[in-house]
């Protein structure tokens, strides 16, 4: 069986001696949460989610949800009564907003716990990780009558939230939904559509599911232009608040599917459901963003969080299992065998699973604290920076971290051989629950797009010139101290491919837009890698900076190790990706259609 440990010293390693959070607590957005608040919390979580949440993962994987011929689903056993406790906690409401009952920590504590939770159980943490994204949009763009109605109990958790975007036709291209929404004449509208692959769609862990539905109102335009933004609640609130009569929306069925067996896939049935225009019409889709970028956040934590508890579990494996010899001979000759971890390849497959995930962590806490400042800073240059930062490295970190989460799920379950293929030993389960993440929240491929046609652009590409810049800055800084200057070979030419990258795509794609479409993968890692390697160099400034204070640790040796094995063995990669996007759209557009 699995286990797991939430890696905290690894998270305020990252926040205190990387990203400074003792100088930054002092500004406004995080004078609630000084580093031993912080530290306290996310201590508090880990029990939590380690007590909690990570047994019931396996349970969850076997039994999945069951709907029932009256459209209800049960969740697997034990399920509600973790949610019951995670609510009653605080959990859900970590960072939410204190007039509604939230504990009103910033935002980025709660997508450091999420990492813990995620790895402790996907299937259940999607529960509330959907709500606080639903909570998120309502917070923009709901009127202050719906605000008050819904989200006091949608921030505590008490009511959880989804998101209806995806209809049978209609994934990627949300400009085709046909979902309808008839104004009724007092205030609220008949919604009549299918949803599908909703996910926590109908479950019995809330008193009450509140559904966020894209529709188009009748006689809006055509495409993305005439999309709208609904509430659908299941109850419909009574005059006291409380969930009273069932609203016209109902579970059809739900997904026999590869993994997150515990987190109910739903196909729901509207039908003339009563729901409440959340912004303005016709403008559904960017109120909707709001949850979406939310949601890819969280989509690419849940990538870092499967790939450190696969990481995990690997690593015990090989502490512990003895196959073969040392290729320098017997390091243990008493025993009958060594250790896996004498052998060279099985040591590679784990460094490269764990020089992912730390430098994974340091990225996210870097983006989580951004949001903080995008949202709070005084100074609005600083909310500016931090927006461009933030709207830049959502797609890379959703693409990359979850591409990476997969694969290392199979790289961990490939240290346990044919162990790792057998259900009892858990490896399978991370693999089968890592895949998702590639797929939701807008495919990989998607985001890669959004990444080279939206966000490099925007601006006048503000947001990619001043990454630039930071990494040249830091770059110039770094050369002077020599103890460092070692470590920064292989971030100095990944940034020289990034720049060739984007100036090919600047050059190369005015015209001929497929030149994006096919470069856009391969620089969507290049970037992510380039970010990697420049967390790396971060990281081991400050663990220099211990050791010069006369630190010492097996910890920080390690960091150090890694860095090198990232810099040697991973990095390199970043002139692949350049050959690669290079090359262009020809070849890739070459074959007709007809040929596949
Ligand atoms: C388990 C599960 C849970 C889900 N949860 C939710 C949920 O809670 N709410 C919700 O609304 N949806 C949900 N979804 C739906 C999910 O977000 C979609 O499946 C996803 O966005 C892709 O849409 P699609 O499946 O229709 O694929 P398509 O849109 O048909 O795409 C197929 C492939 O083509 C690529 N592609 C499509 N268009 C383009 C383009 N313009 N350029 C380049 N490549 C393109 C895609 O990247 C993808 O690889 C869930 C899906 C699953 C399986």
């Amino acid at each position: 069986m699995p286990t797991y440990k939430a890696p905290v010293d690894d998270t305020v390693f990252l926040l205190s001696d990387v990203f400074d959070y003792a100088n930054k607590a002092n500004a406004p957005e995080f004078s609630e949460a000084p580093i031993d608040v912080v530290e306290a919390v996310l201590s508090e979580g880990a029990k939590f989610v380690e007590e909690v949440v990570q047994p019931l993962n396996r349970i969850g994987d076997l039994e999945g949800c069951k709907r029932h011929d009256d459209g209800s689903v049960t969740t697997p056993k034990g399920f509600k009564e973790a949610y019951r406790r995670l609510v009653a906690a605080g959990w859900v409401g970590l960072a939410g907003d204190p007039s509604y009952g939230g504990q009103g920590l910033p935002a980025f504590l709660a997508v450091l716990f999420s990492e813990y939770e995620y790895s402790a159980n996907v299937a259940f943490s999607m529960y509330p990780g959907l709500t606080n994204g639903a909570v998120a949009a309502l917070t923009v763009h709901a009127s202050d009558e719906l605000k008050s109605r819904y989200l006091p109990k949608m921030t505590t958790g008490e009511w959880t939230g989804t998101m209806c975007l995806t209809e049978a036709h209609c994934g990627t291209d949300l400009g085709l939904l046909k979902t309808r929404a008839i104004a009724q004449g007092d205030g609220s509208y008949a919604i009549t559509g299918q949803k599908i692959f909703i996910s926590a769609g109908e479950h019995d862990l809330a008193d009450n599911i509140v559904h966020l539905v894209l529709a188009r109102i009748e006689g809006a335009p055509p495409g993305i232009r005439g999309i709208s933004l609904f509430l659908v609640p299941k109850f419909l609130p009574g005059v006291d608040g409380s969930p009273g009569d069932r609203n016209a929306v109902v579970c059809g069925s739900i997904e026999h599917k590869m993994g997150i067996h515990g987190n109910a896939t739903a196909v729901l049935n509207f039908d003339g459901a009563k729901g409440w225009l959340v912004g303005e019409e016709h403008r559904g889709l960017p109120a909707m963003f709001v949850m979406m970028n939310g949601a890819r956040l969280g989509v690419a934590v849940q990538g870092l969080a499967v790939s450190e508890v696969a990481y995990q579990n690997a690593a015990a494996y090989a502490r512990d299992r003895r196959q073969g010899r040392s290729l320098k001979g017997a390091a243990e000759p008493e025993k009958a065998a060594d250790l896996l971890l004498v052998h060279p390849d099985v040591r590679r497959m784990l460094m490269e699973i764990r020089a992912f995930n730390e430098a994974a962590r340091a990225l996210t806490v870097w983006v989580a604290l951004s949001q903080d400042e995008s949202r709070h800073a005084p100074d609005a240059k600083a909310r500016q920076a931090a927006e461009d930062r933030l709207g830049l490295m959502t797609p890379v970190i959703k693409g990359v971290f979850t591409d990476y989460g997969f694969a290392n799920a199979v790289k961990a379950q490939q240290v346990l051989g044919g162990h790792g293929y057998i259900a009892e030993w858990g490896m399978e389960q991370f693999v089968r629950d890592a895949r998702i993440a590639m797929i939701y929240e807008g495919a990989n491929g998607v985001q890669a797009l959004d990444l080279v046609a939206r966000k490099l652009p925007k601006d006048g590409s503000r947001a990619l010139l001043a990454f630039l810049a930071e990494l040249s800055e830091f770059l110039a800084e770094a050369k002077t101290d020599a103890s460092l200057a070692s470590y920064l070979g292989g971030l100095q030419s990944a940034v020289g491919h990034l720049q060739q990258a984007s100036l090919w795509l600047s050059r190369n794609t005015v015209g001929e837009p497929e030149n994006a479409g096919a470069a856009s993968t391969d620089y969507m890692h290049l970037f992510g890698l380039t970010a990697l390697a420049y967390m790396w160099a971060r990281m081991v400034k400050a663990v220099l900076a211990r050791q010069s204070r006369g630190e010492s640790s097996l910890a920080l040796d390690a960091k150090l190790t890694l860095a090198k094995f990232f810099s040697e063995r991973m990095l390199p990669e970043t002139g692949a990706h350049l050959a690669r996007l290079s090359a262009g759209a020809a070849t890739v557009m070459a074959m007709p259609a007809e040929a596949f």
